[in-house]
Protein backbone atom coordinates (compact mmCIF):
# COMPACT_ATOMS: atom_id res chain seq x y z
CA UNK A 1 0.00 0.00 0.00
CA UNK A 2 0.89 3.53 -0.44
CA UNK A 3 1.02 5.24 3.09
CA UNK A 4 1.78 9.15 2.46
CA UNK A 5 2.89 10.11 5.78
CA UNK A 6 1.48 13.60 7.34
CA UNK A 7 4.12 15.36 6.26
CA UNK A 8 3.49 19.34 6.81
CA UNK A 9 0.12 19.50 8.07
CA UNK A 10 1.04 19.69 11.93
CA UNK A 11 -2.38 20.82 12.54
CA UNK A 12 -4.47 18.29 11.19
CA UNK A 13 -2.39 15.45 12.19
CA UNK A 14 -4.27 15.54 15.86
CA UNK A 15 -7.38 15.61 14.91
CA UNK A 16 -7.24 13.47 11.54
CA UNK A 17 -7.23 10.52 13.06
CA UNK A 18 -10.10 11.64 15.84
CA UNK A 19 -12.55 12.59 12.74
CA UNK A 20 -11.50 9.49 11.11
CA UNK A 21 -12.14 7.21 13.93
CA UNK A 22 -15.52 9.33 14.41
CA UNK A 23 -16.91 8.16 11.26
CA UNK A 24 -16.12 4.59 11.85
CA UNK A 25 -18.19 4.74 15.30
CA UNK A 26 -20.97 6.25 13.80
CA UNK A 27 -20.82 3.83 11.30
CA UNK A 28 -21.27 1.21 14.08
CA UNK A 29 -23.64 2.89 16.10
CA UNK A 30 -25.87 3.24 13.74
CA UNK A 31 -25.92 -0.25 12.40
CA UNK A 32 -26.01 -1.24 16.11
CA UNK A 33 -28.92 1.25 17.15
CA UNK A 34 -30.97 1.29 14.31
CA UNK A 35 -31.43 4.20 11.55
CA UNK A 36 -34.10 5.85 13.72
CA UNK A 37 -32.24 6.02 17.08
CA UNK A 38 -29.41 7.31 15.31
CA UNK A 39 -30.71 10.11 13.53
CA UNK A 40 -33.36 11.19 16.42
CA UNK A 41 -30.21 11.02 19.26
CA UNK A 42 -27.30 10.22 17.54
CA UNK A 43 -26.66 12.36 14.17
CA UNK A 44 -26.99 15.51 15.85
CA UNK A 45 -23.77 14.76 18.26
CA UNK A 46 -20.63 17.27 16.89
CA UNK A 47 -17.18 16.29 17.42
CA UNK A 48 -15.71 19.07 20.25
CA UNK A 49 -12.52 19.59 21.64
CA UNK A 50 -10.00 16.94 21.97
CA UNK A 51 -7.30 18.30 25.19
CA UNK A 52 -4.22 15.70 24.46
CA UNK A 53 -2.74 16.65 27.75
CA UNK A 54 -5.79 15.20 29.71
CA UNK A 55 -7.23 12.80 27.06
CA UNK A 56 -10.63 14.66 27.21
CA UNK A 57 -12.71 14.41 24.11
CA UNK A 58 -15.76 16.35 24.16
CA UNK A 59 -18.70 15.70 22.26
CA UNK A 60 -21.78 18.43 21.66
CA UNK A 61 -25.39 18.06 21.39
CA UNK A 62 -28.29 21.26 20.45
CA UNK A 63 -29.96 21.03 23.44
CA UNK A 64 -29.26 19.79 26.99
CA UNK A 65 -32.13 17.90 27.61
CA UNK A 66 -30.78 15.89 24.25
CA UNK A 67 -26.97 15.50 25.63
CA UNK A 68 -28.83 14.51 28.79
CA UNK A 69 -30.11 11.77 27.27
CA UNK A 70 -27.22 10.86 25.55
CA UNK A 71 -25.22 10.69 28.80
CA UNK A 72 -27.87 8.64 30.10
CA UNK A 73 -28.00 6.03 27.11
CA UNK A 74 -24.90 6.17 25.75
CA UNK A 75 -21.97 7.65 27.66
CA UNK A 76 -20.44 3.99 28.17
CA UNK A 77 -20.98 2.63 24.64
CA UNK A 78 -19.34 5.91 23.37
CA UNK A 79 -16.86 6.06 25.53
CA UNK A 80 -15.47 2.34 24.77
CA UNK A 81 -15.91 2.85 21.31
CA UNK A 82 -13.54 6.10 21.42
CA UNK A 83 -11.08 4.00 23.85
CA UNK A 84 -10.42 1.32 21.86
CA UNK A 85 -10.30 3.36 18.42
CA UNK A 86 -7.99 5.43 19.86
CA UNK A 87 -6.44 4.75 23.34
CA UNK A 88 -5.05 8.34 23.95
CA UNK A 89 -8.38 9.06 24.45
CA UNK A 90 -9.33 8.54 28.53
CA UNK A 91 -12.16 10.23 28.76
CA UNK A 92 -15.39 11.56 27.17
CA UNK A 93 -17.65 14.28 27.85
CA UNK A 94 -20.79 14.56 26.56
CA UNK A 95 -22.37 18.36 27.00
CA UNK A 96 -24.31 21.29 24.86
CA UNK A 97 -22.49 23.47 22.01
CA UNK A 98 -21.55 26.56 22.94
CA UNK A 99 -23.60 28.01 20.48
CA UNK A 100 -26.37 25.63 20.29
CA UNK A 101 -30.13 27.44 20.67
CA UNK A 102 -31.22 26.33 24.16
CA UNK A 103 -34.47 24.85 24.00
CA UNK A 104 -37.11 24.15 26.76
CA UNK A 105 -35.15 25.46 30.08
CA UNK A 106 -36.33 27.64 32.60
CA UNK A 107 -40.49 26.88 32.50
CA UNK A 108 -41.95 28.76 34.91
CA UNK A 109 -44.58 26.83 37.21
CA UNK A 110 -48.07 29.47 37.38
CA UNK A 111 -48.45 31.50 39.88
CA UNK A 112 -47.95 30.78 43.73
CA UNK A 113 -51.26 30.21 45.46
CA UNK A 114 -51.01 34.19 46.93
CA UNK A 115 -51.83 36.17 43.96
CA UNK A 116 -53.37 33.02 41.82
CA UNK A 117 -56.08 33.93 39.33
CA UNK A 118 -59.38 32.38 39.20
CA UNK A 119 -58.39 28.90 36.70
CA UNK A 120 -58.81 26.25 38.58
CA UNK A 121 -61.62 23.29 37.55
CA UNK A 122 -62.32 23.31 33.42
CA UNK A 123 -64.16 20.20 32.08
CA UNK A 124 -61.33 18.16 32.07
CA UNK A 125 -59.73 18.82 35.51
CA UNK A 126 -58.02 15.67 36.89
CA UNK A 127 -59.41 13.37 38.81
CA UNK A 128 -56.25 12.18 40.96
CA UNK A 129 -55.98 8.66 42.25
CA UNK A 130 -55.39 8.86 45.71
CA UNK A 131 -53.07 5.73 46.56
CA UNK A 132 -50.76 6.84 43.74
CA UNK A 133 -48.55 9.18 45.23
CA UNK A 134 -45.03 9.84 44.91
CA UNK A 135 -44.13 8.80 48.56
CA UNK A 136 -45.24 5.38 48.48
CA UNK A 137 -43.78 5.24 45.34
CA UNK A 138 -40.94 2.50 45.75
CA UNK A 139 -38.14 3.53 43.96
CA UNK A 140 -34.64 1.28 42.84
CA UNK A 141 -32.57 0.84 39.57
CA UNK A 142 -35.01 0.06 36.94
CA UNK A 143 -37.23 3.37 37.86
CA UNK A 144 -34.55 6.41 39.74
CA UNK A 145 -34.82 8.32 36.79
CA UNK A 146 -38.75 8.40 35.74
CA UNK A 147 -39.06 8.98 39.42
CA UNK A 148 -36.55 12.04 39.69
CA UNK A 149 -37.90 13.47 36.80
CA UNK A 150 -41.22 13.41 38.20
CA UNK A 151 -40.70 14.95 41.13
CA UNK A 152 -38.35 17.10 39.81
CA UNK A 153 -40.89 18.61 37.24
CA UNK A 154 -43.65 18.65 39.67
CA UNK A 155 -42.44 20.30 42.37
CA UNK A 156 -39.73 23.01 40.71
CA UNK A 157 -40.54 26.19 40.81
CA UNK A 158 -38.55 25.96 37.38
CA UNK A 159 -37.98 23.02 35.76
CA UNK A 160 -34.83 22.16 32.57
CA UNK A 161 -36.94 20.11 30.38
CA UNK A 162 -40.49 19.78 29.12
CA UNK A 163 -42.06 17.76 28.00
CA UNK A 164 -40.91 14.51 30.20
CA UNK A 165 -41.72 11.15 28.25
CA UNK A 166 -41.75 8.14 30.41
CA UNK A 167 -41.87 4.61 28.82
CA UNK A 168 -41.80 1.12 29.90
CA UNK A 169 -43.93 -2.16 29.87
CA UNK A 170 -47.27 -2.50 31.31
CA UNK A 171 -47.54 -2.64 35.15
CA UNK A 172 -44.31 -0.98 35.85
CA UNK A 173 -45.76 1.94 37.78
CA UNK A 174 -46.13 4.83 34.59
CA UNK A 175 -49.79 5.57 35.81
CA UNK A 176 -48.98 5.36 39.09
CA UNK A 177 -46.07 8.31 38.62
CA UNK A 178 -48.68 10.40 36.41
CA UNK A 179 -51.06 10.42 39.03
CA UNK A 180 -48.12 11.49 41.80
CA UNK A 181 -46.81 14.22 40.02
CA UNK A 182 -50.84 15.55 39.36
CA UNK A 183 -50.85 15.08 43.61
CA UNK A 184 -47.25 17.01 43.96
CA UNK A 185 -48.23 19.72 41.67
CA UNK A 186 -51.59 20.56 42.83
CA UNK A 187 -49.90 20.61 46.63
CA UNK A 188 -47.76 23.20 45.93
CA UNK A 189 -50.26 25.31 43.94
CA UNK A 190 -54.04 24.29 44.27
CA UNK A 191 -55.15 26.73 41.70
CA UNK A 192 -53.26 24.96 38.94
CA UNK A 193 -55.27 23.69 36.28
CA UNK A 194 -54.11 20.28 35.61
CA UNK A 195 -55.28 17.60 33.30
CA UNK A 196 -54.95 13.85 33.40
CA UNK A 197 -56.43 11.91 30.40
CA UNK A 198 -55.58 8.76 28.90
CA UNK A 199 -54.55 8.89 25.38
CA UNK A 200 -57.82 6.89 24.47
CA UNK A 201 -60.05 9.49 26.09
CA UNK A 202 -58.58 12.30 24.41
CA UNK A 203 -59.60 10.23 21.31
CA UNK A 204 -63.06 9.71 22.55
CA UNK A 205 -63.30 13.65 23.55
CA UNK A 206 -61.53 15.08 20.50
CA UNK A 207 -64.00 12.85 17.92
CA UNK A 208 -66.77 13.88 19.91
CA UNK A 209 -66.03 17.81 20.19
CA UNK A 210 -65.66 17.36 15.84
CA UNK A 211 -69.02 15.78 15.83
CA UNK A 212 -70.53 18.86 17.84
CA UNK A 213 -68.63 21.39 15.89
CA UNK A 214 -67.35 22.26 19.31
CA UNK A 215 -63.18 21.64 18.78
CA UNK A 216 -62.04 25.55 19.63
CA UNK A 217 -63.60 24.90 23.05
CA UNK A 218 -61.87 20.95 23.42
CA UNK A 219 -58.45 23.00 22.29
CA UNK A 220 -59.05 25.84 24.69
CA UNK A 221 -59.91 23.54 27.42
CA UNK A 222 -56.34 21.46 26.97
CA UNK A 223 -54.70 24.49 26.12
CA UNK A 224 -55.19 26.47 29.40
CA UNK A 225 -53.69 23.27 31.56
CA UNK A 226 -50.66 24.52 33.68
CA UNK A 227 -49.96 20.38 33.58
CA UNK A 228 -51.35 18.20 31.07
CA UNK A 229 -50.74 14.44 31.17
CA UNK A 230 -51.55 12.47 28.83
CA UNK A 231 -51.48 8.05 29.66
CA UNK A 232 -50.35 5.54 27.11
CA UNK A 233 -50.12 7.79 23.85
CA UNK A 234 -48.90 4.52 21.87
CA UNK A 235 -52.75 4.26 21.84
CA UNK A 236 -53.07 7.63 19.31
CA UNK A 237 -49.95 6.76 17.38
CA UNK A 238 -51.51 5.72 13.88
CA UNK A 239 -54.25 7.55 14.16
CA UNK A 240 -53.72 10.17 11.84
CA UNK A 241 -56.09 12.69 12.40
CA UNK A 242 -56.15 12.26 16.32
CA UNK A 243 -52.60 12.41 16.44
CA UNK A 244 -51.91 15.40 15.22
CA UNK A 245 -54.51 17.20 17.14
CA UNK A 246 -52.76 15.50 19.65
CA UNK A 247 -49.01 17.03 18.72
CA UNK A 248 -50.55 20.31 17.64
CA UNK A 249 -51.51 20.39 21.49
CA UNK A 250 -48.56 19.46 22.38
CA UNK A 251 -46.55 22.34 20.59
CA UNK A 252 -48.51 24.86 21.97
CA UNK A 253 -48.70 23.69 25.41
CA UNK A 254 -44.81 23.16 25.50
CA UNK A 255 -43.91 26.68 23.49
CA UNK A 256 -46.28 28.59 26.37
CA UNK A 257 -44.52 27.21 28.87
CA UNK A 258 -46.92 25.04 30.07
CA UNK A 259 -45.94 21.16 32.02
CA UNK A 260 -46.47 18.18 30.04
CA UNK A 261 -46.01 14.97 30.64
CA UNK A 262 -46.87 11.56 28.72
CA UNK A 263 -46.45 8.43 28.89
CA UNK A 264 -46.45 5.46 26.55
CA UNK A 265 -45.44 1.42 27.14
CA UNK A 266 -42.47 1.84 24.34
CA UNK A 267 -39.88 4.83 23.47
CA UNK A 268 -40.73 7.87 21.20
CA UNK A 269 -38.45 6.55 17.94
CA UNK A 270 -40.67 3.30 18.66
CA UNK A 271 -44.28 4.66 18.35
CA UNK A 272 -45.66 3.75 14.80
CA UNK A 273 -46.11 6.38 12.23
CA UNK A 274 -45.00 9.31 14.41
CA UNK A 275 -43.59 12.28 12.22
CA UNK A 276 -40.05 13.01 12.87
CA UNK A 277 -40.48 16.38 13.14
CA UNK A 278 -42.61 15.43 16.20
CA UNK A 279 -40.11 12.82 17.30
CA UNK A 280 -37.71 15.54 17.62
CA UNK A 281 -39.51 17.56 19.87
CA UNK A 282 -40.29 15.32 22.28
CA UNK A 283 -36.44 14.56 22.09
CA UNK A 284 -36.15 18.60 23.76
CA UNK A 285 -37.88 16.79 26.91
CA UNK A 286 -36.35 14.14 28.92
CA UNK A 287 -37.29 10.67 27.79
CA UNK A 288 -36.71 8.13 30.57
CA UNK A 289 -37.53 4.33 30.64
CA UNK A 290 -38.63 2.67 33.39
CA UNK A 291 -37.00 -0.90 33.87
CA UNK A 292 -38.58 -3.93 34.66
CA UNK A 293 -37.81 -4.49 38.61
CA UNK A 294 -35.15 -6.66 39.78
CA UNK A 295 -35.30 -8.63 42.83
CA UNK A 296 -34.36 -6.56 45.40
CA UNK A 297 -36.92 -3.66 44.09
CA UNK A 298 -39.44 -6.69 44.14
CA UNK A 299 -38.63 -7.38 47.43
CA UNK A 300 -38.85 -3.65 48.58
CA UNK A 301 -42.54 -3.51 46.65
CA UNK A 302 -43.71 -6.39 48.62
CA UNK A 303 -42.59 -5.23 51.99
CA UNK A 304 -43.58 -1.92 51.02
CA UNK A 305 -47.45 -3.24 50.14
CA UNK A 306 -47.07 -5.26 53.66
CA UNK A 307 -46.93 -2.44 55.62
CA UNK A 308 -50.28 -0.94 54.73
CA UNK A 309 -51.82 -4.65 55.29
CA UNK A 310 -50.84 -4.83 59.25
CA UNK A 311 -53.64 -7.67 59.70
CA UNK A 312 -51.89 -10.34 56.96
CA UNK A 313 -48.67 -11.56 58.69
CA UNK A 314 -46.03 -12.61 56.08
CA UNK A 315 -43.55 -14.58 56.73
CA UNK A 316 -39.86 -13.64 55.57
CA UNK A 317 -39.96 -17.08 53.31
CA UNK A 318 -42.59 -16.18 51.54
CA UNK A 319 -42.02 -13.01 50.89
CA UNK A 320 -38.68 -13.76 49.18
CA UNK A 321 -40.70 -16.97 47.44
CA UNK A 322 -42.99 -14.11 45.67
CA UNK A 323 -40.31 -12.16 44.96
CA UNK A 324 -38.36 -14.17 43.36
CA UNK A 325 -41.53 -16.22 41.62
CA UNK A 326 -43.33 -13.08 40.69
CA UNK A 327 -41.09 -11.16 38.39
CA UNK A 328 -43.35 -10.26 35.29
CA UNK A 329 -44.60 -6.68 36.87
CA UNK A 330 -44.94 -4.85 39.73
CA UNK A 331 -49.28 -4.93 39.00
CA UNK A 332 -49.47 -9.12 39.00
CA UNK A 333 -47.41 -8.44 42.35
CA UNK A 334 -49.83 -6.40 44.02
CA UNK A 335 -52.58 -8.88 42.95
CA UNK A 336 -50.91 -11.56 44.34
CA UNK A 337 -50.61 -10.13 47.61
CA UNK A 338 -54.44 -8.55 47.78
CA UNK A 339 -55.17 -12.36 46.88
CA UNK A 340 -53.26 -13.72 50.17
CA UNK A 341 -55.13 -11.26 52.20
CA UNK A 342 -58.16 -12.02 50.86
CA UNK A 343 -58.01 -15.55 51.17
CA UNK A 344 -55.99 -15.12 54.20
CA UNK A 345 -59.21 -13.36 55.82
CA UNK A 346 -61.53 -16.41 54.69
CA UNK A 347 -60.00 -18.98 55.95
CA UNK A 348 -58.01 -19.06 59.07
CA UNK A 349 -55.03 -20.69 57.84
CA UNK A 350 -51.29 -19.13 58.27
CA UNK A 351 -49.55 -18.05 55.10
CA UNK A 352 -47.00 -20.12 54.17
CA UNK A 353 -45.34 -21.39 51.20
CA UNK A 354 -48.15 -24.29 50.47
CA UNK A 355 -50.89 -21.79 51.70
CA UNK A 356 -49.12 -19.16 49.25
CA UNK A 357 -48.23 -21.98 46.28
CA UNK A 358 -52.30 -22.58 46.46
CA UNK A 359 -53.38 -19.26 46.22
CA UNK A 360 -51.60 -18.33 43.49
CA UNK A 361 -51.30 -21.76 41.26
CA UNK A 362 -52.39 -19.88 38.33
CA UNK A 363 -50.23 -16.73 38.50
CA UNK A 364 -47.71 -18.54 39.37
CA UNK A 365 -47.83 -20.53 36.67
CA UNK A 366 -48.13 -17.79 34.14
CA UNK A 367 -44.96 -16.46 35.66
CA UNK A 368 -43.01 -19.46 34.85
CA UNK A 369 -40.17 -18.75 32.38
CA UNK A 370 -41.39 -20.09 29.06
CA UNK A 371 -39.46 -23.47 27.99
CA UNK A 372 -39.70 -24.34 24.28
CA UNK A 373 -39.61 -27.57 22.95
CA UNK A 374 -35.91 -26.61 20.93
CA UNK A 375 -34.57 -26.17 24.58
CA UNK A 376 -35.87 -29.43 25.57
CA UNK A 377 -34.04 -31.26 22.94
CA UNK A 378 -31.05 -29.63 23.22
CA UNK A 379 -30.47 -30.26 26.87
CA UNK A 380 -31.83 -34.11 26.42
CA UNK A 381 -29.35 -34.57 23.84
CA UNK A 382 -26.48 -32.88 25.51
CA UNK A 383 -27.30 -34.89 28.70
CA UNK A 384 -27.40 -38.27 27.08
CA UNK A 385 -24.55 -37.48 24.62
CA UNK A 386 -26.25 -38.10 21.44
CA UNK A 387 -26.41 -35.33 18.30
CA UNK A 388 -29.77 -33.06 18.73
CA UNK A 389 -31.12 -34.19 14.92
CA UNK A 390 -31.63 -37.86 16.45
CA UNK A 391 -34.69 -36.24 18.25
CA UNK A 392 -35.90 -35.57 15.05
CA UNK A 393 -34.51 -38.62 13.53
CA UNK A 394 -36.18 -42.00 12.22
CA UNK A 395 -33.90 -44.33 13.90
CA UNK A 396 -35.00 -46.33 16.79
CA UNK A 397 -32.16 -48.02 17.96
CA UNK A 398 -32.09 -47.71 22.01
CA UNK A 399 -29.58 -45.14 22.86
CA UNK A 400 -31.21 -42.60 20.65
CA UNK A 401 -34.82 -44.16 20.96
CA UNK A 402 -35.16 -43.21 25.13
CA UNK A 403 -33.70 -39.86 25.27
CA UNK A 404 -36.28 -39.01 22.43
CA UNK A 405 -39.03 -40.42 24.68
CA UNK A 406 -37.69 -38.22 27.36
CA UNK A 407 -37.49 -35.50 25.58
CA UNK A 408 -41.44 -35.75 23.92
CA UNK A 409 -42.18 -36.42 27.76
CA UNK A 410 -40.95 -33.39 29.48
CA UNK A 411 -42.53 -31.77 26.53
CA UNK A 412 -45.65 -32.35 27.34
CA UNK A 413 -44.94 -31.51 31.24
CA UNK A 414 -43.11 -28.37 30.66
CA UNK A 415 -44.55 -26.69 28.00
CA UNK A 416 -48.05 -26.12 26.64
CA UNK A 417 -47.76 -27.71 23.13
CA UNK A 418 -50.04 -29.90 22.24
CA UNK A 419 -49.80 -33.65 21.66
CA UNK A 420 -49.95 -32.90 17.99
CA UNK A 421 -47.20 -29.90 17.57
CA UNK A 422 -44.95 -32.02 20.04
CA UNK A 423 -45.34 -35.00 17.68
CA UNK A 424 -44.64 -32.64 14.92
CA UNK A 425 -41.40 -30.94 16.29
CA UNK A 426 -40.09 -34.42 16.44
CA UNK A 427 -39.69 -35.13 13.23
CA UNK A 428 -43.12 -35.34 12.40
CA UNK A 429 -44.38 -38.95 14.51
CA UNK A 430 -47.70 -38.88 14.82
CA UNK A 431 -49.50 -37.74 18.48
CA UNK A 432 -49.94 -41.57 19.43
CA UNK A 433 -46.00 -42.11 19.21
CA UNK A 434 -45.86 -39.09 21.75
CA UNK A 435 -48.77 -40.97 23.90
CA UNK A 436 -46.91 -43.97 23.93
CA UNK A 437 -43.90 -42.26 24.42
CA UNK A 438 -44.99 -40.09 27.47
CA UNK A 439 -47.09 -43.68 28.90
CA UNK A 440 -44.17 -45.32 28.51
CA UNK A 441 -41.68 -42.73 30.57
CA UNK A 442 -44.01 -42.18 33.41
CA UNK A 443 -44.04 -46.24 33.48
CA UNK A 444 -40.24 -46.32 33.45
CA UNK A 445 -39.88 -43.17 36.04
CA UNK A 446 -41.64 -45.83 39.11
CA UNK A 447 -39.11 -48.47 38.09
CA UNK A 448 -35.73 -47.04 37.51
CA UNK A 449 -34.40 -45.11 39.82
CA UNK A 450 -31.96 -43.34 37.18
CA UNK A 451 -34.02 -42.29 34.47
CA UNK A 452 -35.87 -40.61 37.64
CA UNK A 453 -33.41 -39.01 38.98
CA UNK A 454 -31.99 -37.65 35.21
CA UNK A 455 -35.90 -36.35 34.49
CA UNK A 456 -35.58 -34.64 37.59
CA UNK A 457 -32.62 -32.64 37.15
CA UNK A 458 -33.35 -32.10 33.82
CA UNK A 459 -36.15 -30.57 34.51
CA UNK A 460 -34.74 -28.53 37.78
CA UNK A 461 -32.29 -27.44 34.82
CA UNK A 462 -34.81 -26.17 32.16
CA UNK A 463 -37.10 -24.40 35.24
CA UNK A 464 -34.08 -22.39 36.36
P1 LIG B 1 -48.47 1.09 34.22
O1 LIG B 1 -49.26 2.35 34.09
O2 LIG B 1 -47.01 1.25 33.93
O3 LIG B 1 -49.04 -0.04 33.44
P2 LIG B 1 -49.33 1.24 36.95
O4 LIG B 1 -48.88 2.61 37.29
O5 LIG B 1 -50.78 1.05 36.70
O6 LIG B 1 -48.50 0.65 35.74
O7 LIG B 1 -48.84 0.27 38.12
C1 LIG B 1 -49.47 -0.96 38.40
C2 LIG B 1 -49.59 -1.11 39.89
O8 LIG B 1 -48.32 -1.31 40.43
C3 LIG B 1 -50.17 0.11 40.55
O9 LIG B 1 -51.07 -0.29 41.56
C4 LIG B 1 -48.98 0.81 41.15
O10 LIG B 1 -49.31 1.49 42.35
C5 LIG B 1 -48.03 -0.33 41.41
N1 LIG B 1 -46.63 0.06 41.27
C6 LIG B 1 -45.87 0.03 40.16
N2 LIG B 1 -44.62 0.40 40.40
C7 LIG B 1 -44.57 0.70 41.71
C8 LIG B 1 -43.52 1.13 42.59
N3 LIG B 1 -42.28 1.36 42.15
N4 LIG B 1 -43.83 1.31 43.89
C9 LIG B 1 -45.06 1.08 44.35
N5 LIG B 1 -46.08 0.65 43.59
C10 LIG B 1 -45.84 0.46 42.28
MG1 LIG C 1 -50.97 2.74 32.98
Amino acid sequence: MNQSPATGAALKADTDPITAAWEQIRTGLRRDCGARTFDGWLRPIMLGGFDAGTGILSLELPSQFMADWVRTHFAERLALAWRSALPSIRQVEIGVGANSPRTAVDIPAPPLVEDAPESKGGLYAAQLEPRYRLDNFVVGKANEVAFNAARTLAANDKVAFNPLFLHGGTGRGKTHLLHAIGHEFRARRPNANIIYMSAEKFMVEFVAALRANETIRFKQQLRSADLLMIDDVQFIAGKESTQEEFFHTMNEIISAGRRLVISSDRAPQDLDGIEPRILSRLSWGLVADINAADLELRLNIIIKKLEALPDVAVPQDVVMFLAKRISSNVRELEGALNRIAAYAAMTSRVIDLDFVSEVLANILRANQRRISIDEIQGKVSDHYRIRKAEMTSARRAREVARPRQVAMYLSKQLTPRSLPEIGRRFGGRDHTTVIHAVRQIEKLRALDAELDADIRLLTRQLES
